[in-house]
């Protein structure tokens, strides 16, 4: 296989956190660390699939943190950080990516560009990894006093993902199993492999105490609140049903469309879309495309989801209005909210769906076809702007 999969390390215990909920697994903006740090990798165009190594223990809460997301069967880890690198490593041997991203859950901000620095330095080293300088000058302590300060010169702190040739870094794990160290970059400088520095980012932040969560969300709560807006139209012709909103409903006739031609859904994926300046459906899924014949509208939404928690947003809600004399919008209303939030992964409350008529008026009020508008409100954190 080429290409590259990635690795969300999942599985640590978290004592450092407190509490009876390992911290991967808490709630930053209404997600989990580990969902936000998922679908960065999801959303990535050069990321072919995502692997989560989880803690046993921890199955019903990846499921529901998971809920939606088409990754691999998560595998179990180990005792160590580096005892579970290496048996996600292990578990990816048959499908032998030519390059391999390893992320903590723990780092919710990992943005797009983050990702594609990583791994464009593959193309000229065995090994990369986001770094940021250290700025702040280093004091060595002993008994509570200062004894010495250390020079900063030369000195970065070190993030994930961090990008290595599969085979390379799977070699480099078997062969110093054991040792407890703390990042893959370590294992692959005992393997003498070269690793590259590439630039890191100060928002990418590892969230390990109650304190780091609560600076998590000032980051987020601090950003922008945008709106996007989405309109559809789809004709009615021959069938004896449709999709709107993720709902298959009995009807006398079907919506004509390349996808399933979900109305509703193609207007708040739009209206995400909107909302981050990402383009609109066509751009993301042309209709010219074979693979997108017949798709479930569910991919689309999703996909604008996951760009947008890609960018560290949250959907503050979502309002949607199907405009048709039939069918009753009323009647599958809550079928409707309820699976809109769980495309997204947010909660029902956060979605609404209204429907209303034309009074019989002009091709809708004909029956001619079915039309949606939708506004998305979203939520930002500080500097994030969008494509
Ligand atoms: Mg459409």
């Amino acid at each position: 296989m080429t290409g590259c999969i990635a690795l969300v390390v999942a599985a640590g215990r978290g004592q450092r956190f407190g509490g009876a909920m390992p911290k991967q697994y808490r709630e930053l903006g209404g997600m989990s660390l580990v969902r936000r740090a998922l679908l960065a990798f999801v959303a990535h165009p050069a990321v072919k699939t995502v692997r989560a190594v989880i803690h046993p223990d921890d199955r019903a809460l990846f499921d529901a943190s998971s809920a939606g997301l088409d990754l691999l069967e998560p595998v179990a880890g180990g005792a160590s950080r580096q005892e579970s690198a290496r048996l996600g490593l292990e578990s990816l041997e048959a499908k032998a990516p030519q390059w391999v991203l390893i992320h903590d859950a723990a780092r919710p901000f990992v943005e797009q560009a983050l990702i594609s620095r990583t791994l464009a330095a593959l193309d000229t080293a065995p090994g990369a990894v986001p770094a940021v300088a250290v700025r702040d000058t280093l004091k060595r302590e002993a008994e509570g006093r200062v004894a010495e300060t250390v020079s900063r010169e030369g000195l970065w702190r070190a993030q994930t993902p961090q990008g290595f040739c599969y085979l390379e870094i799977l070699e480099a794990h078997r062969r110093f199993s054991g040792l407890e160290l703390t990042d893959d970059a370590a294992v692959a400088e005992k393997a003498g492999l070269g690793v590259a520095l590439v630039e890191g980012d100060e928002d990418n932040v590892k969230v390990t105490t109650e304190e780091d969560l609560r600076r998590a969300e000032a980051l987020l709560g601090a950003g922008e609140v945008r709106t996007g807006m989405g309109f559809d139209v789809h004709r009615l012709g021959p069938g004896d049903g449709l999709m709107l909103c993720g709902v298959s409903i009995p009807f006398e006739s079907g919506l004509e469309g390349h996808s399933d031609a979900d109305v509703g859904l193609h207007a708040l994926t739009d209206a995400i879309l909107g909302a981050i300046g990402a383009g609109d459906i066509g751009s993301h899924f042309p209709p010219g495309d074979a693979e997108w014949r017949d798709a479930p509208s569910e991919t689309f939404l999703r996909h604008a989801g996951a760009l947008l928690t890609a960018l560290g947003g949250t959907v503050a809600n979502l309002d949607l209005t199907l405009i048709c004399e039939q069918p009753r919008v009323a009647l599958h209303r809550a079928a409707m909210t309820g699976r809109i939030a769980e495309i997204l992964g947010i909660d029902r409350g956060r979605v609404s769906v209204k429907g209303t008529t034309t009074e019989r008026l002009g091709f809708l009020g004909r029956g001619e076809g079915i039309a949606a508008q939708a506004v998305a409100t979203v939520r930002l954190p500080v500097g994030k702007v969008g494509d």
